[in-house]
């Protein structure tokens, strides 16, 4: 089955392609004929993965799916959140990204043992954090969703090569000792937000012989 993914990330389609399996044919939306950026103006994970879908399908009249994740940190009350990807500066470069959350968490702590010095109670919050994805399907005309998410927590400095965006800082509760950029591609797939939200999204189209 042919299926229009409303990304221009190519690392994201491969992923996606790989976790979907042989049974479908996934296509990036400049291989669709769709070469406009996608806009992402909603105040929500899906909101956002709606609003793209809907793009896609409104000039290609396909079935498609469109996926929005981010960054929830527990020491940031939740932040980045939506602005995950822009966190660092409108460039969106991962080590703007990387280096402006280390500062923020690092900021926080300071303020919050400054206030246990002085003996003023504070909310314990620590470096948890999860990643979020909300994926929309249009198919024949419906809408449906699936979210999926990781949970872990923020390394204190960047480590490993792989992966992409905030993985170099992002340990995995699943693999407590090493970054999500030091494991395998198929490892981190197995385990992802966005894998979740995607094997769910196959599940649904396979239960009903799709
Ligand atoms: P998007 O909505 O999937 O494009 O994700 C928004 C931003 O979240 C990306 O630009 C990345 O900075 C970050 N992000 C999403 N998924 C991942 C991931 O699997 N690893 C690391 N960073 C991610």
């Amino acid at each position: 089955m042919k299926l229009v993914f409303a990304s221009a990330n190519l690392h994201k389609v491969r992923e996606a392609s790989e976790i979907l399996g042989g049974d479908f044919e996934v296509l990036s939306a400049a291989e669709a004929g769709v070469t406009e950026d996608i806009p992402e103006t909603g105040d929500s994970f899906r909101a956002n993965s709606l609003q793209k879908a809907k793009f896609i399908h409104e000039r290609t009249g396909m079935d498609c799916f469109a996926d929005d994740s981010g960054l929830e940190v527990e020491i940031l009350g939740g932040q980045p959140g939506i602005y995950t990807a822009r966190y660092g500066g409108p460039a969106r470069r991962a080590e703007d990204n990387i280096a402006k959350l280390l500062r923020e968490m690092s900021r926080r702590e300071f303020e919050a043992s400054i206030m246990r010095e002085f003996e003023i109670r504070t909310p314990h919050a620590t470096r948890r954090a999860r990643f979020r994805t909300s994926v929309t399907l249009i198919l024949n005309g419906e809408t449906i969703f699936f979210d999926g998410t990781m949970e872990g927590r923020i390394a204190r400095i960047p480590s490993g090569t792989g992966g992409f965006g905030y993985d170099p800082v992002f340990i995995a509760d699943a693999y407590p000792d090493v970054t999500v950029a030091q494991l395998p591609e198929d490892t981190k797939n197995a385990i992802s937000h966005r894998g979740n939200a995607l094997r769910a999204m196959a599940k649904y189209l396979k239960e009903r012989n799709l």
